[in-house]
């Protein structure tokens, strides 16, 4: 399984219908939180995530609709009798953070909170995938991420593996995880019948930021990009300004990449009702398109061999 569900959707301000960013991925019944904006816990709630495999936290960058959700979480989960390590990535400052989430209030802590600072190019390896830090251009310190699945062995050929004497069973299995076998004194390779490694999945989570190369770089052929679309062609002055991106900026970088589907989020406060203008710069582009919704889910199925 890998189940993209999208808290917070909202650019800067929670509104009344969107919360602040945040994105949760199940891979595989591991939680993967990315950002935490004000109000996270309870739209976990909401959709019924849980909380107690949430194993990491991926922050893009401290400003405050990214964040701001963190102490209020941690603190929900040591009530709850948490005891598993949790660890905080992001850039730098997050260290220092983690020790400020920590010490808030009252609250003394049931399990351990460690934060890591990562550095564009850094890597964190997971149970069977991989997440990478990415160069982002944003007006502080910023990283977006990729979250690479382990390539998967290629497909058996069940056929061929019969038609070379090898009995259905064990051996099968044996072949399928890489090892020869001997059939009446002939090695079979396991080359023969299994295929190419298939590659994993792949998704990129940008966070705030402008379009840029390293983004477009880490996109390509990705299973799902979701960005930074905070405004519609109409305000890319001040897109420009505030570092963020326009829905045309994005939709020509996906394109550009050729990713599978594009995901825009950080959606500005006055398109929260009707992200029409959004969504209309962008299929002008980039056809495979959609505006992120607090609660919506997204399944990213295994592409077609
Ligand atoms: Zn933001
Ligand atoms: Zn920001």
């Amino acid at each position: 399984m890998l189940r993209i569900i999208f808290l917070g959707t909202g650019g800067s301000l929670p509104t009344r219908n969107r919360n602040p960013s945040a994105v949760i991925i199940n891979f595989k019944g591991e939680l993967l939180l990315f950002d935490c904006g004000e109000g996270t816990q309870q739209q976990m709630m909401r959709a019924k995530t849980g909380m107690m495999s949430l194993s990491s936290i991926f922050i893009s960058h401290f400003h405050a609709d990214h964040f701001l959700g963190i102490p209020g979480l941690i603190q929900t989960m040591s009530f709850l009798g948490r005891k598993e390590p949790l660890t905080i990535y992001g850039p730098e400052g997050t260290k220092e953070f983690t020790e400020f989430f920590k010490i808030l209030g009252y609250c003394n802590l049931k399990y351990e909170v460690r934060g890591v600072e990562l550095s564009p190019g850094d890597i964190v390896e997971g149970k069977d995938y991989v997440v990478r830090a990415l160069r982002t251009e944003h007006s502080i310190p910023s990283l977006g991420y990729a979250l690479i699945e382990n390539p998967r062995p290629g497909r058996f050929n069940r056929a061929r593996a019969v038609g070379l004497g090898v009995p259905p069973g064990p051996l099968f299995a044996k072949l399928q995880k890489g090892s020869p076998v001997e059939v009446d004194g002939k090695i079979i390779m396991p080359e023969e019948v299994v295929g190419a490694p298939r590659p994993g999945r792949k998704v990129i989570y940008t966070g705030d930021t402008r379009p840029c190369e390293e983004v477009l770089e880490a996109s390509r052929d990705a299973d799902i990009l979701i960005h930074d679309g905070s405004f519609a062609d109409e305000m890319a002055d001040w897109a420009g300004e505030s570092m963020h991106s326009t829905a045309g900026e994005v939709a020509a970088l996906a394109k550009e990449a050729g990713v599978r589907k594009l995901v825009l989020t950080h959606v500005s406060s006055r398109y929260t009702d009707d992200v029409e203008p959004i969504l209309k710069d962008s299929k002008k582009v980039f056809e495979n398109v959609i505006v992120a919704e607090d609660l919506m889910e997204l399944e990213v199925p295994y592409r077609p061999d």
